[in-house]
């Protein structure tokens, strides 16, 4: 199977690397796919966004990295993946990411399958690294070394 994990990603955490590496053992090949929404305000640029997870994943010989600014579901279609993951964090989670697999089936058949965090990352997201910079709170266990690093000097 062919798999893609869309998302933001701003930065990659913790949870999101626990997913990818978890997501690449049980699929044939995984995309990541990086969002470049301009209309979600993200606050690393995607250049950046996509750097980070390619530095964490490069020895997964079946992991790779895009980029795509439109629907998932089109992007799914046009490049015959079969399969979304996405992550379930908990209950906050499960009503939208219910709503957006129905919506990406009603589009173009696409199935999504969800990996459940691992309880070390289940209260771990992006926003809430930004929050703790933001008060000098320590968010290092939040994300990986390389993106600690680059957080410090942003
Ligand atoms: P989006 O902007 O599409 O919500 P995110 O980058 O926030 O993208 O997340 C991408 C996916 O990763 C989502 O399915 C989200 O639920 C999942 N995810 C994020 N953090 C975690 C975590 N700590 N554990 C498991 N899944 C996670």
């Amino acid at each position: 199977m062919r798999a893609i994990y869309p998302g933001s990603f701003d930065p990659v955490t913790l949870g999101h690397l626990d997913i990818i590496c978890r997501a690449a053992k049980i699929c044939d090949s995984l995309t990541i796919l990086v969002s470049e929404n301009p209309a979600k305000n993200n606050r690393l640029p995607v250049d950046l966004r996509v750097k980070l997870i390619e530095e964490l994943v490069s020895h997964l010989e079946n992991v790779n990295i895009s980029t795509w600014s439109g629907l998932t579901a089109d992007y799914a279609k046009k490049n015959n993946f079969d399969l979304i993951i996405r992550g379930l964090r908990g209950a906050s989670d499960f009503e939208s990411e219910l709503e957006m697999s129905q919506v990406n089936s009603a589009l173009n058949g696409i199935q999504t399958v969800f990996l459940m965090t691992s309880p070390e990352y289940s209260f771990i997201r992006s926003s809430r690294v930004w929050e703790l910079m933001e008060f000098g709170g320590d968010f290092t266990h939040f994300v990986p070394a390389n993106v600690a690093e680059r957080l410090r000097n942003f």
